[in-house]
Order: C-alpha cells, then sequence, then structure tokens
C-alpha cells in the first residue's frame, strides 16, 4: 500500500490525514526527515505559509523537501501548500521560503484583500463539480505553459475580483488547490492524489 505523508508542522494536519485514509493509503504525518525518507507522496497542508516556512528550517526540513520534489515525489499543497510549492509569490514576506516545483505565482491572501473566506462551487477538470471553501486563501496569478489549469472561480457578479481567478493546477507530479477539499469531507480531490502517487510509484 502506497504510503503518504502530511507535513504535519502547523495547519489542518489532521484533517489531511483522515482524508488520505479514506482513499485508501497508510497517511502518516512527517516532522523528521528520516520520516519524510519514508513516504511515495507528501501533502502540504492549509494553515500558514510563513509559520511553515520558518518550522521546515527549523526542523531541517527544507532542503530534504525540496530535493524530494525535485526528484519527482508527488506533492500536493492545499492553501499554504499551494503557496510553499510555488516557484513565486506575491505579497509573501521576504523570509519565506519557496519549496517550489510547480512554476506559478501565486498572490498570497489574494482573495482577502475583499473577504476572509467564501465559498463556491467549480469545475474541476477530471473531478468534477466541486463545492470549494477558501480561506485567506491564494490565488494564481499566472502560470507557466507546463502547467495545466484544472480550475478557475467561476463568473459571477458575487465573485467580483476573484472571477475567472486560477485556484486549482498541475505541474506533472505537483497539485495544488486554493482552496481546502480537507475540510468539506469530499474525497475526490485527495483520491486524484493518490491515484498520481500511485502511478509514480
Ligand atoms: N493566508 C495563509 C498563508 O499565507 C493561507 C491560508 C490557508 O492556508 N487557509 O499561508
Amino acid at each position: 500500500m502506497s504510503v503518504v505523508g502530511v507535513l504535519a508542522l502547523q495547519g489542518d494536519v489532521r484533517e489531511h490525514l483522515v482524508a488520505l485514509a479514506e482513499a485508501d493509503v497508510l497517511a502518516r504525518p512527517i516532522r523528521r526527515p528520516e520520516e519524510l525518507a519514508e513516504v511515495d507522496g507528501v501533502v502540504l497542508p492549509g494553515g500558514e505559509s510563513t509559520t511553515i516556512s520558518r518550522l521546515l528550517e527549523t526542523f531541517d526540513l527544507l532542503e530534504p523537501l525540496r530535493q524530494r520534489i525535485k526528484e519527482g515525489m508527488p506533492a500536493y499543497g492545499s492553501c499554504a501548500g499551494m503557496i510553499l510549492l510555488a516557484d513565486q509569490v506575491l505579497d509573501g514576506r521576504a523570509d519565506q521560503h519557496q519549496l517550489g516545483g510547480l512554476d506559478i505565482v501565486v498572490r498570497r491572501n489574494a482573495f482577502g484583500r475583499q473577504v476572509d473566506s467564501f465559498e463556491a462551487e467549480l469545475d474541476f477538470t477530471g473531478v468534477g463539480q466541486v463545492h470549494a471553501v477558501f480561506i485567506r486563501a491564494p490565488w494564481v496569478e499566472s502560470a507557466g505553459e507546463g502547467v495545466e489549469v484544472l480550475a478557475r472561480v467561476p463568473e459571477s457578479a458575487e465573485a467580483g475580483e476573484a472571477a475567472g481567478r486560477i485556484v486549482a493546477v498541475r505541474q506533472g507530479h505537483v497539485l495544488a488547490t486554493s482552496f481546502h477539499p480537507e475540510l468539506t469531507g469530499d474525497g475526490r480531490v485527495h483520491r486524484l492524489f493518490v491515484d498520481m502517487v500511485r502511478s509514480a510509484g
């Protein structure tokens, strides 16, 4: 059975562990490099990217995690996790580290300039209609040619500036969403990621 780790330094770790277990993999929290070495894929949870970034250094996980992602280990980031996987961040902190792996520019707290959180129905390529919960979420400001756009905020009056923004992407073995499928009990995005882990193995 595949083993999928959830980076467990800060954020909604438990919700991801539950969603992964329901997708029939062995789900484990990761806090140490030895634990990272044992997993076939990793989930970077929602939380606070600046805090997770700082703790990655403290726990000596920044370089090992960067390296594994570079070598092709599947990774999925929700919200703060998307920020960490982006090659470039706007409105970040100057000392915030990127794991990289996704050729995207994300804008941190992008929706938060208007509202702290909101919900929307999205068409998610390969998954279907998804009820998405956004909490001080980033959006993808721009994506490189190798990046597949999987979902956008639908055009509607109440979406305002968020209308049409990219909120789910995939580039090869790296998947990211601005929103939190781990909070809605809808296992389909985690199952998509688990399929990526299985086909990489
Ligand atoms: N605003 C947070 C950050 O910058 C992300 C919020 C979230 O993960 N729900 O990391």
